[in-house]
């Protein structure tokens, strides 16, 4: 082809980026051994896998295949590491943080190349996005390293860390995983996925370089079925963190259950790409293109549903056939190519399937006139149009270059057709009337949301989950807190277990914290019979008989019997649930306005201190000095979280880009809470408070044995103005009523505060809708002092971070 040639045609030519370093590395290494205790072993079973080239098709590399005795010696040195690392000063581990910073970008180039072979991906996201995201993860959490001592005073790392991660970014989601729980003290367990590991384990060549202690971070390679279920149920094991399948997310929840890990998901995702008819299209073109053939579409967050006001779609549909005509569909070194190689065979038949199963419901394909390579695993892009939005397209996470589009009229239409989806990764507004796009964006069930952009990353602004796409955020000061726990529960844990290195008991109470035991006369029990006070269950702001006609008794410490409360059922929760979402008008209110009714409520208490003290004496015995200090602390306790309504308030981000990201801490929506057995009232009212000042509705299963604090509170509730349906109360029997709450589709959290065996009930329930849960495993809390029974660790559990990015700028 001769210049001229060129010119009439303006074809690109090939740019490609040399092979050799990696493929060089590779050969110098392999078979590839397991990274453990600072050193490589051979794999237990002496069993390795092939990493295969996804951009032709050959195979890479081996990588050994470790088995449950190699995850076994992993977790036993990082156990140990634990000892030292968690209490190095975080200045110390703030100067590892930043050494391997520095040793990615030293090893930038090799690392791209790396994971353009071994994944698929072109080598210019590898290059200018992957790596540079990478390091500056690092970067950024050397920074948290540095200040944890003062920003975090209070909290402790968890331990042992467990961490999983996809194909789809290798060293990204490494990043993402070990940055943060290195700058918080924890060790590290990570499982690249199988058809990925080759850039951990440069990784792992560079936390050796950077002199790592040996121990601290821990790279073992292998099957899911050996590594990935060894690591979830190894009992050493304090914490586990993954990225990947809702499915298997699902199962990872259930097999964590009950078993005291911490758990964060970032699961997938089927989001939105909102387009008004102000927007400017020509943009949204390039959007596109960033939000479904970046990576391939084999992204999270992908913006694979592209919702248009009906009156531009016909323009924009053909504007964005005209681009798609002319991307290129290629080699992943090429440095001209805009879409590389589908990470496996798998995973190519695969998205065939669900395009296939497009045609047949219907919607019509459209795909380029070009034809892909034919060595290695390539797949156009590809639009659906015409598409009914409850078809398998545009349901399911297709995870590949397809982009399936769907029409709407007005704004309400178009928020309803964006949450019409069981997942809430992320979401992006694409409008020129800055009011519209900021009204749309926080109605949208999202953790992230993008203002007329979109795929934008960063280590400063947290990532992660609504509804089935996970919990937990990756990046930002609230990423932290996945890696951390209260420090007073390591305290407590250690003083029952010296020998135990982590704390990894939560929430067991010492001689010091202890509530007093009973050495004064009790306030109540005249000998006559009570008057009959038996109270009903609360829901939508009204006094409603138990669905089952039947009460139960509550007895004093002499067992006589004091009162009686309604047996609530499955349907009375159902009702209460849905009195919550009725309510729902209460989250868009003023924070405010918030704080005025919580001041209200306490107001209300307070007035009736004592005979509140004395029904707090005659359920559980406890003497007067006592039971009036929980109803004192119940009321300090409201006027904490009627002051903290209005400022907690999330922060705005300022990441390399012109532009802000807001973090908005949101409310759950509906939060099922099963109150402790302790401290009756203020149990119910220190878990009650900061649910509903952060916007939440609630159900509130009140101390089973001593319930008659919380039915004292109706009236409470009544005359402080709380509005219809924001505080349900069913009494009952709290671990069949818990279930109930925790398997409704319709709750968003579920706080267990009871037994080790009804905390797993929770947590296993839960995996439906995968709701978040917070659980206590019967440690029971100090509910006086402060430090264990209010705060932001409370206020963190009401809400969750979305992170809505504003570029500006003409
Ligand atoms: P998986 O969820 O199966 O894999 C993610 C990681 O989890 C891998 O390291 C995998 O190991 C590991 N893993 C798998 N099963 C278990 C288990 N039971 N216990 C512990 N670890 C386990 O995703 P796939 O790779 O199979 O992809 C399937 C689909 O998942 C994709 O088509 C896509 O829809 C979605 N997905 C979503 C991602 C996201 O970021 N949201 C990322 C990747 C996939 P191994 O690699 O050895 O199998």
């Amino acid at each position: 082809m001769t210049v001229m040639d060129i010119f009439k045609t303006m074809e690109y030519g090939p740019a490609p980026e040399a092979a050799e370093a990696g493929l060089d590395w590779i050969k110098a290494h392999q078979p590839f051994g397991l990274f453990i205790n600072g050193k490589w072993k051979k794999p237990a079973s002496g069993q390795y896998m092939e990493s295969v080239n996804p951009g032709s098709g050959k195979a890479l590399a081996r990588v050994a295949a470790a088995n449950s005795a190699d995850v076994d010696a992993a977790v036993t040195v990082a156990r140990k590491a634990f000892t030292s690392w968690g209490k190095l000063p975080g200045h110390a581990r703030a100067r590892y943080l930043y050494a391997l910073a520095r040793g990615i970008q030293k090893h930038a180039r090799l690392l791209a190349v790396l994971e353009s072979l071994d994944n698929g991906k072109p080598i210019r996201e590898t290059r200018d996005i992957d790596i540079p995201l990478v390091a500056r993860h690092f970067y950024y959490h050397a920074g948290w390293a540095q200040l944890m001592e003062s920003e975090l005073a209070g909290y402790a790392p968890v331990g042992v860390v467990g961490q999983i991660i996809p194909w789809n970014f290798p060293l990204l989601m490494l990043a993402w995983k070990i940055a943060p729980a290195l700058a918080m003290g924890n060790t590290v367990v990570l499982k690249p996925a199988r058809y990925t590991s080759l850039s951990a384990l440069k990784f792992a060549e560079i936390v050796h370089e950077a002199g790592f202690p040996a121990g601290v971070v821990n790279i073992v390679t292998g099957e899911a079925s050996a590594v990935g279920e060894a690591l979830v149920n190894h009992p050493d094991v304090n914490k586990i963190a993954f990225t990947g399948s809702t499915e298997v997310g699902r199962n990872i929840r259930r097999a964590t259950a009950g078993s005291g890990k911490k758990l964060s998901l970032e699961l997938g995702g089927k989001s939105p790409f909102v387009v008004f008819d102000d927007a400017d299209l020509d943009s949204v073109v390039e959007g596109v293109v960033d939000a479904i053939w970046f990576n391939q579409g084999q992204v999270c967050c992908a913006g694979s549903r592209l919702l248009v006001q009906e009156n531009v779609a016909v323009r924009l549909f053909a504007k964005l056939r005209a681009r798609m005509e002319h991307l290129r569909v290629g080699k992943p070194l090429d440095k001209a190519i805009d879409i590389g190689a589908i990470v496996s065979p798998g995973q190519l038949k695969e998205i065939q399937r669900l395009v296939d199963q497009g045609v047949q419901e219907g919607a019509t394909l459209w795909q380029p006139s070009w034809a892909c390579p034919t060595e290695g695993y390539f797949f156009p892009p590809t639009l659906f149009t015409n598409v009914s939005p409850a078809t398998t397209i545009a349901q399911v996470e297709i995870f590949g270059p397809v982009l399936v589009a769907m029409t709407f009229r007005t704004p309400a239409e178009a928020v309803e057709l964006a949450n019409n989806t069981r997942y809430g990764l992320a979401a992006s507004v694409w409008s020129e009337n800055i009011n519209l796009a900021l009204d749309i964006a926080p109605k949208i069930k999202a953790g992230s949301v993008w203002v007329n952009c979109t795929n934008l990353f960063d280590a400063s602004s947290g990532f992660g989950g609504y509804r089935e796409s996970g919990f937990g955020r990756e990046g930002g000061k609230e990423g932290l807190f996945e890696y951390v726990k209260p420090a007073w529960e390591r305290d407590a844990a250690l003083a029952q277990d010296p020998s135990s290195s982590d704390g990894h008991q939560p929430g067991a109470v010492t001689a010091e914290t202890a509530p007093e035991e009973a050495d004064e006369e009790i306030l109540v029990d005249d000998g006559l019979p009570a008057i009959d006070r038996t109270p009903k269950l609360y829901i939508g702001g009204k006094q409603a008989r138990p669905d089952s006609g039947y009460s139960r008794g509550v007895y004093g410490p002499q067992k006589r019997l004091i009162g009686q409360v309604g047996e609530g059922n499955r349907k009375d929760i159902r009702n209460a649930v849905e009195a919550a979402h009725k309510a729902s008008g209460w989250a868009v209110g003023t924070a405010h306005n918030r704080a005025q009714i919580l001041y209200y409520i306490a107001e209300n208490l307070a007035v009736r201190e004592q005979e509140f003290a004395r029904r707090i004496s005659e359920q559980t015995g406890r003497v007067s000095r006592d039971a009036q200090a929980e109803v004192q602390v119940a009321i300090s306790r409201l006027f904490s979280y009627a002051a903290w309504t209005d400022k907690y308030e999330g922060v705005v981000h300022r990441p390399p880009l012109r532009g802000a990201v807001l973090a908005l801490p949101e409310p759950m929506g509906v939060i099922g809470m099963a109150c402790p057995d302790e401290y009756p009232l203020l149990g119910f009212i220190s878990l009650v408070a900061p649910a509903i000042a952060m916007g939440n509705t609630v159900v509130a299963i009140p101390s089973q044995q001593a319930p008659l604090s919380a039915t004292d509170c109706y009236q409470v509730l009544e005359t402080s103005d709380v509005p219809a349906g924001v505080i349900n109360i069913v009494t009952g029997e709290r671990d069949v009523l818990s279930k109930v709450l925790a398997e409704h589709d319709d709750v968003e959290a579920m706080w267990y505060f009871g037994s080790r065996e009804g905390g797993k009930l929770v947590e296993l329930a839960s995996a439906g809708n995968m709701k978040r849960t917070w659980v206590s495993y019967g440690h029971p809390r100090n509910w006086l002092a402060r430090e264990q029974g209010e705060g932001q660790e409370f206020l963190r559990e009401a809400t969750q971070v979305k992170n809505i990015w504003i570029p500006y700028g003409e």
